[in-house]
């Protein structure tokens, strides 16, 4: 139980990735708070997975890129859990195109969900992280962030923007025990990533030397680890989860 005892809220946790990490953060004792527009059907699942493990879930409906709402759901995390320790950014969309074609809605409900969303929230829950001296917080970006991919100048500039702003706030909040690291996953099967045509696929499986996608546990299995005191000397660094992808 490496997050027993601790309070966590997961955005993007209805399905995915978020939802793997939401699954393995309750096997880990924690008590989560997990966000997305809406409660998805099999909830029922989730809230029964905490009772096995003697721990709550509770679910907060709100879109990350709309800062009142945001900040309603963290000011209610904040008075109804008596502390949160871990944030986990992780809501993401694509909105991919050659760049000529990219619109500007496109551009900006990209750089809106994905980057200015992790701003609204690290700005909310720092403070109070730093009153308690304690916290982990956890960027989910890409290795597109860091290498780039074509027509995906919009996304990739969202997620090369969450590994600077992930370096830049853990030098901020470093002496208040604060640690802010990014996670840098490669090709995970997701809905996300079903959109993708076959073709490609192939292509960027041949690409892995671990020969398979990843999963969204793969991820999950990474983010437990930065949550946890298992990684509390690491701040400011980006786990890049991409089976050996980028290597
Ligand atoms: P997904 O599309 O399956 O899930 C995305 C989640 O984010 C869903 O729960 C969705 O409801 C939520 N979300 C999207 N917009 C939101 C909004 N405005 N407000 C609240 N919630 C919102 O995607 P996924 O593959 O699970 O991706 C999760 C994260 O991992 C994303 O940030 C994505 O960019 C990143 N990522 C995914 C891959 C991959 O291969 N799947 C690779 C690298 C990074």
């Amino acid at each position: 139980m490496l997050l027993k005892d601790k309070t966590a809220l997961i955005t993007g946790a209805s399905r995915g990735i978020g939802r793997g990490i939401l699954e393995s953060f309750l096997k880990q004792g924690a008590r989560v708070w997990a966000l997305a527009r809406s409660q998805p059907q099999d909830w029922t699942a989730a809230e029964e997975l905490a009772a096995q493990h003697g721990t709550q879930v509770r679910f907060l409906a709100a879109d990350v890129a709309d800062e009142a709402g945001l900040t309603a759901a963290v000011n209610q995390v904040l008075e109804q859990s008596g502390g949160l320790d871990i944030l986990v950014n992780n809501a993401g969309i694509t909105r991919d195109n050659f760049i000529f074609r990219i619109s500007n809605d496109d551009w900006e409900s990209v750089i809106r969900t994905n980057l200015t969303s992790a701003f609204y929230l690290c700005r909310l829950v720092v403070r109070h992280m730093m009153n308690r001296r304690t916290g982990s917080i956890i960027n989910m970006s890409s290795v597109v962030g860091i290498h780039g991919n074509a027509g995906q100048t919009n996304y990739s500039a969202s997620k090369a923007g969450l590994i600077g702003l992930t370096k830049s706030l853990a030098l901020e909040v470093a002496s208040r025990n604060i640690r802010v690291n990014a996670i840098a996953p490669g090709f995970i099967q997701t809905e996300m990533t079903d959109k993708i045509p076959e073709k490609n696929r192939e292509e960027m499986l041949s690409r892995i030397p671990l020969k398979r996608m990843g999963t969204p546990e793969d991820i999950a299995g990474a983010t437990v680890f930065l949550a946890s005191d298992l990684s509390s000397y690491v701040t400011g660094q980006v786990l890049v989860v991409d089976g050996g992808m980028g290597t």
